[in-house]
């Protein structure tokens, strides 16, 4: 018997699996790609926020499991957190074409499920990675005064309210960034020291 955690999960992920009116319905079914719901301690103090599934995660139905995901991993370490102790999702839970951003509609079709998912894990800390779910989760817990370009507030620290009580959100650049440019490993690995602080 999974816990009740588990089973609402799991209400979430039927729920995606079926979802016929989402615009990215069809091309999932094309391509026989998966959603991707999310992964990891259904329990956890920190979850991570991506974008959207790309290739490789619509191909196996687990978050950040490419390249991006291998940054993620490098970053995780780099402050001592083991992935299986967070939980890891995204705004978007299917793969738009061509690895192109989430347009608005994909982004008002998934986030419910994200809020709700964030409702049922109850976590200490939100971590978002790169501008689109920055943008949403600081507009849902009241910061929308609060935002700014993505390279002026990742790895800041903001305290607010949540329906089951004080969280921190610290927004992040999306790990992809060190594939385009290198040299950006240092700044998200500074960036992550935010979540010792943030504990
Ligand atoms: N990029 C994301 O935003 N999410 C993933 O799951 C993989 C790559």
């Amino acid at each position: 018997m999974r816990n009740k955690r588990g089973q609402e999960l799991k209400k979430i992920r039927d729920e995606i699996w079926h979802l016929k009116n989402s615009p990215l319905y069809k091309y999932r079914k094309k391509n026989n790609y998966y959603p991707v719901i999310g992964e990891g301690n259904h329990s956890a103090k920190i979850i991570f926020i991506g974008e959207a599934p790309g290739k490789n995660e619509a191909e196996t139905g687990k978050p950040f499991c490419g390249p991006a995901g291998g940054i993620l991993d490098e970053l995780l370490e780099s402050v001592n957190i083991k992935r299986k102790d967070v939980y890891i999702t995204n705004i978007v839970k299917d793969r738009p074409p061509g690895n192109r951003d989430p347009n608005p509609k994909e982004i008002k079709t998934y986030s419910p499920f994200l809020t709700r998912q964030l409702e049922i894990i109850k976590p200490k800390i939100i971590a978002t990675l790169g501008r689109f779910s920055m943008e949403f989760i600081m507009k849902l817990y009241g910061l929308e005064d609060k935002l700014q370009k993505i390279s002026l507030l990742h790895g800041q620290i903001f305290e607010t309210n949540a329906s089951w009580g004080k969280i921190k959100i610290i927004p992040f650049y999306h790990p992809a960034v060190v594939l385009y440019n290198a040299n950006q490993i240092t700044s998200l690995k500074n960036g992550f020291q935010a979540l010792k602080k943030g504990e």
